[in-house]
């Protein structure tokens, strides 16, 4: 992005200009070198956070106990962060208070990996103290200094380096592998909302496998705070899947990676809300993994040649009670799980499920061409908790196609319905 590298080439001239040093550093060095794109641009500075504020006109102060500085230029902003050290870890974790340091170098050194300890000048110059760039080419992952030491004093860099090694496809050179098994029991110190966060950006990567892999073998996450339960029934076809299905809609991942993992509908949102899901995300990946339980349930429980207007029903009713989205999402995942499931698992209705969804009519009460208040008027009877109940039924009705969605045929079948009940 040429306007973002013309606008943070900026913001080091102007530090320049004032006798500081700056350089860019971490991602965005490291993204350009791997010919990958550079998302956003972060600035190191001898420059104090309030000689940065003084520089620029406009700055918001993110990170002040950081040294960090966000600088607004016309369309972008950059984070700059004054060169630093940090010394003083506190129960496995990044320190809230750090110390200020004289050159890049130094301040290098603080940072995780060697493929992150990389600064670049205005001339496009390195400065590489750790053979970063050779480690990106060799596809390795690396920390800088003592791999043991540098995850006792950061828990979460553990989870950091497997989701570099799984989005980026790289290997963990034997020396962090071993101080990841050695330090694992120190992911207890760290929020489950930093881990997820890491949990998640490795899922919707390209090679979310990698990183399970890698996982599995280390058995990491048994020592979070919230750990994932049960792992034993692992079904391979979800998590195959996994890597196939689009990350555009995330409940079609984190559906197939616990159902993966041998997690069940019920226990899904004990599990997510555990893990610091969001609602939303929480409950559509819930209601899809209750769909593909119960569709299953019934497409096994049904002899399909007999039965396929019974099976419409079915699939119409579970649409109804887990919604429009839950079942395009099945219909989605399943298009790619059907060519990784063997004979017995395949599900051979495809077509017709897709038909069955697309000739869905309605899905709620307030669609259908008769109100509540219509039907009590009709009837002339109070409301009550029948009426729910009515409404209900003669949605179903509509939705199974036995009833029009038309105000009169509506009303007269409420009158047979409630007349029918009068009787028994
Ligand atoms: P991306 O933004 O693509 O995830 P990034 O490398 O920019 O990658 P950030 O979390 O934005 O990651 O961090 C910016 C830089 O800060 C990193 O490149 C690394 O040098 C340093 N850094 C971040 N987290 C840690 C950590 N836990 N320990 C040491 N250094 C870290
Ligand atoms: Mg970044």
């Amino acid at each position: 992005n040429p306007l973002m590298q013309r606008q943070g080439e900026e913001v080091l001239h102007l530090l320049l200009e004032h006798g500081h040093q700056a350089f860019f550093v971490g991602g965005c060095v490291r993204d350009e070198l791997m010919g990958r794109p550079v998302h956003d641009m972060d600035i190191a500075t001898s420059a104090k956070p309030e000689e940065v504020i003084s520089i620029f006109p406009r700055t918001v102060p993110t990170g002040l106990q950081h040294g960090t500085v966000t600088v607004l230029m016309d369309t972008y902003s950059y984070e700059v962060t004054t060169f630093r050290k940090e010394s003083e870890y506190e129960d496995h974790r990044r320190p809230s208070n750090v110390q200020f340091v004289e050159g890049i170098v130094q301040d290098l050194q603080r940072r995780d990996f060697t493929m992150n300890a990389i600064a670049c000048n205005i001339k496009g110059e390195l400065t590489d103290p750790y053979g970063g760039h050779q480690d990106i080419a060799n596809g390795i992952i690396r920390c800088v200094g003592k791999a043991e030491d540098r995850f006792d004093e950061d828990a979460l860099r553990m989870m950091r380096a497997v989701r570099f090694a799984s989005v980026f496809a790289f290997r963990p050179v034997k020396s962090l592998w071993s101080a990841l098994i050695k330090d694992r029991d120190k992911l207890s110190y760290i929020a489950m909302e930093r881990i997820r966060a890491e949990l998640e950006r490795m899922i919707m990567g390209p090679h979310p496998l990698r990183g399970l892999e890698i996982l599995r073998r280390s058995r990491l996450l048994d020592f979070a705070k919230a750990p994932i339960p049960n792992q034993e029934d692992i079904k391979q076809v979800y998590l195959l899947g996994l890597e196939k299905v689009s990350s555009e809609s995330p409940e079609l991942r984190w559906s197939l990676l616990l159902q993966g993992l041998g997690m069940h509908g019920e226990e899904t949102l004990t599990m997510m809300r555990d893990w610091t899901f969001s609602n939303v995300i929480m409950q559509t990946t819930s209601d899809l993994i209750h769909f593909d339980e119960a569709w299953r349930q019934m497409v096994l429980t049904t002899s399909q040649s007999q039965e396929i207007d019974g099976l419409r029903r079915g699939w119409i009713t579970l649409e109804l009670r887990y919604g429009k989205a839950a079942a395009a999402n099945w219909l989605i995942r399943q298009d790619v799980l059907n060519p990784l499931m063997n004979e017995e698992e395949l599900i051979r209705l495809q077509p017709l499920e897709w038909k069955w969804h697309h000739d869905m009519i309605l899905y709620h009460i307030s669609d259908l061409a008769a109100s509540g208040g219509d039907v009590i008027s009709f009837l002339g009877r109070k409301g009550g908790p029948w009426l729910g109940h009515l409404m209900k039924n003669l949605l179903m009705c509509v939705a199974y196609g036995d009833l029009p969605n038309e105000k009169e045929a509506i009303l007269d079948h409420a009158k047979v319905v409630v007349n029918s009940q009068n009787e028994s």
